[in-house]
């Protein structure tokens, strides 16, 4: 059978988490798609040809822009939709809570696609709510959520009177105080949230953040509390808000309605209680595809943007009826599903390491030390049959060779040898196992770990911090080359010096797998797409080994160009400088003390004058450079895995 792209199409199970925004081209390109249709399509491996022609050099994210907008329409519509078939009373009104992606430019654009729908702004802190203030437009929401000091509230209270519709929302019983002293101290009051602690959990990973542990929120005897201190102090008319959040990225779409249904549940009782609520703020939670499966596994979700958008409407609804009280406005807080595809790092493999390869001949010489030769007669026995025999044979030679290398009594050459005849043992092994009948477990194992290593010019811990601190998975494709069949399995590591620095998950057909497939490198360059990157992942990443912050690159359509597509802006990412400083290394100081050593090796001799100047000159350029690894690619470097290791590894 041969290969076509609709098997690579297949193979990343793009369809699943591409949302049509992705496809693959004849040519063995991956396309981005900004209709979800092929009407219009640009050539992802033309947009990274062409910025790196303009000097940007890899790893650089790029952010198709046109994503968010569709985005945005698509949240908005669906609620319309979703309102209008259940002939809900209340309206749908969003806002983009600016934690998931603070970058200007996406809430502008965020801001700008939702100009239609008034969508707004949420706020989790003091340095979010001063951008949310200026950026956010009057006629949708500024909620702020978080923990919240007095200057918090007073700003609140500034939004006021900046003719915002600012919606404090109180997590936690002191807040009120804050805010009610506030605004006598302003002359202004903001309208009133209370977030309720539900007894409801989410589902996923996240899943802690609502229920009776949860860090935010306010129990039952809570809110009734402060429904009669704000009853007391005459404020009552401003509380208008019911918020809950039981967490992000929900896998399960029974979490969200049973959240919905206690929440709905609290507005009823509350407004019978006399309080004017009109708003219901269901959160966040709406979760992302990551691995294409349509699952309730923590990388997946079990529902649609439609199934959600309904299940709230109905849900809402149906409690409203039971309970005899008016439909309340719809307010969700959607980051990740708003921002997840918009964005997608495109990295670059320098090289790759290939387990067993060999790197020295290992001919049958008559002085071959036992140990060698028994290896190399495990390697010359194998047969189908006799996998287990000879691989346990092998293995325990090859042990014995280490004890025999500790004790002293081989040299470096015969151990050098007798692992590399080991590995071939094991490479063999490996292609036989199709045919084989029954395997033993510790030779699957063993098999498991065979694969090569491809070198990322990348940090995962700059990059990707969900992949390392939560194990979470993203998408990731060649953007190129897939009308060819990738014939090599890989596990991706990245340029830090951290063990952990390693993708150990990734996303393949209905199921993930502990390699991707890859295309043996040929000594072209060679591109991997890293997808749904645009939510969480930009702001939380550190500079371990400091890596500092990628180029950055902003993609338009346009159908007016051949191309497409045309670049906006580009935000240079972080030069070696700019890490050191950020670690209190001035530039001036290193440079200083740099050139004393030099002066003191023109002094002894060591050095010529002008040899020290060109060296001074290299290493304040070095200073200006980008931080990440710049050479093209490599062919496979072929350093064996084994090489600096005495112990088996395999077992
Ligand atoms: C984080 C958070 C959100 C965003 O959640 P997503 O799952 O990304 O949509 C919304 N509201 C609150 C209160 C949050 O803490």
């Amino acid at each position: 059978m041969t290969w076509s792209v609709k098997d690579a199409a297949k193979l990343y199970n793009i369809k699943g988490w591409g949302q049509n925004y992705f496809a693959v081209a004849d040519n063995g390109h991956l396309i981005y798609q900004p209709k979800r249709s092929a009407r219009q399509i640009i050539d992802i491996k033309a947009v990274v040809d062409d910025v790196a022609a303009r000097g940007i050099k890899l790893p650089v994210l790029i952010r198709f822009q046109d994503i968010l907008h569709d985005r945005v329409n698509l949240l908005n519509r669906t609620f319309r939709r979703a309102i209008e078939e259940h002939n809900y009373q209340g309206k749908y009104q969003g806002v983009f809570p600016i934690k998931v992606n603070q970058l200007r430019e996406v809430v502008e654009e965020v801001l700008e696609a939702g100009k239609p729908y008034r969508m707004g702004l949420e706020a989790g802190s003091k340095p979010e709510l001063m951008a949310v203030l200026a950026m956010n437009r009057a006629d949708g929401l500024t909620i702020v959520n978080g923990y919240k000091d007095e200057e918090m509230m007073r700003l609140s209270c500034l939004g006021v009177k900046l003719g915002k519709q600012v919606v404090v929302v109180i997590e936690k019983p002191g807040e009120l105080d804050l805010l009610l002293r506030a605004a006598r101290e302003t002359g202004v009051q903001p309208l009133i949230g209370l977030r309720a602690k539900l007894s409801t959990e989410g589902s996923g990973k996240w899943k802690t953040s609502g229920g009776h542990a949860a860090k935010f929120g306010l129990s039952t005897p809570e809110l009734v509390a402060a429904v009669r201190t704000l009853k007391a102090e005459g404020a009552i008319e401003h509380l208008k808000m019911l918020h809950f959040h039981i967490g992000s990225q929900i896998t399960e779409i029974q979490a969200i309605q049973d959240g919905v249904k206690e929440a709905t549940r609290i507005y009823a009782k509350m407004r019978k209680m006399g309080v004017p609520l009109e708003y219901l703020d269901c959160g966040g939670g709406l979760g992302v595809d990551y691995d294409g499966t349509k699952t309730s596994n923590d990388h997946s979700i079990n529902y649609t943007l439609d199934e959600y958008a309904r299940g709230l409407v109905y849900s809402i609804q149906t409690v409203c009826a039971q309970e005899k009280v008016p439909e309340p406005n719809i307010v969700t807080e959607s980051g990740r599903s708003t921002t997840a595809h918009h964005a997608m790092l495109v990295v670059n493999i320098f090289g790759s390491i290939e387990t067993g390869a060999s790197v020295i001949p290992v001919d049958e010489t008559p002085d071959d030390h036992v140990v060698v030769r028994e290896i190399r007669d495990a390697l010359k026995d194998l047969t189908l049959e006799g996998i287990g025999e000879s691989y346990h044979d092998g293995l325990r030679w090859l042990e014995e060779a280490n004890s025999l290398f500790r004790l002293g009594y081989i040299d470096l050459e015969e151990k050098a040898k007798a692992e590399t005849l080991f590995w071939r043992l094991c490479l063999e092994i490996r292609k036989l196992l199709p045919q084989a009948e029954s395997v033993p477990e510790d030779v699957q194992r063993m098999t498991r770990t065979l694969h090569d290593q491809y070198l990322v010019n990348f940090s995962l811990f700059q990059s990707l911090p969900d992949s390392w601190a939560i194990n979470h998975m993203f998408p990731i494709v060649p953007l190129h080359r897939l009308d060819e069949e990738p014939s090599r399995e890989a596990g991706l590591v990245d340029i830090t010096c951290d063990s952990d620095g390693k993708v150990d998950q990734y996303v393949c057909g209905d199921r993930p797998r502990d390699t991707l497939p890859v295309h043996p490198l040929n000594g072209e360059p060679y591109y991997l797409g890293i997808f749904l990157m645009g939510a969480y992942q930009a702001t939380m990443g550190d500079i371990h080994n400091l890596f500092g912050r990628v180029n950055e690159v902003h993609v338009f359509e346009d159908d007016q160009e051949p191309s497409g597509y045309y670049v906006e802006e580009v935000i240079r990412g972080q030069t070696v400088r700019d890490v050191l400083d950020d670690t209190q290394y001035s530039e001036y100081e290193l440079v200083k003390m740099v050139k004393t050593a030099l002066d003191t090796q023109v002094r002894a001799g060591a050095l010529k004058p002008r040899e020290g100047v060109e060296l001074l000159d290299y290493y304040e350029a070095v200073l200006r450079q980008y931080t990440y690894i710049d050479h093209g690619p490599r062919a496979a470097v072929g350093l064996t895995a084994p090489a600096e290791s005495d112990t088996v590894p395999l077992t």
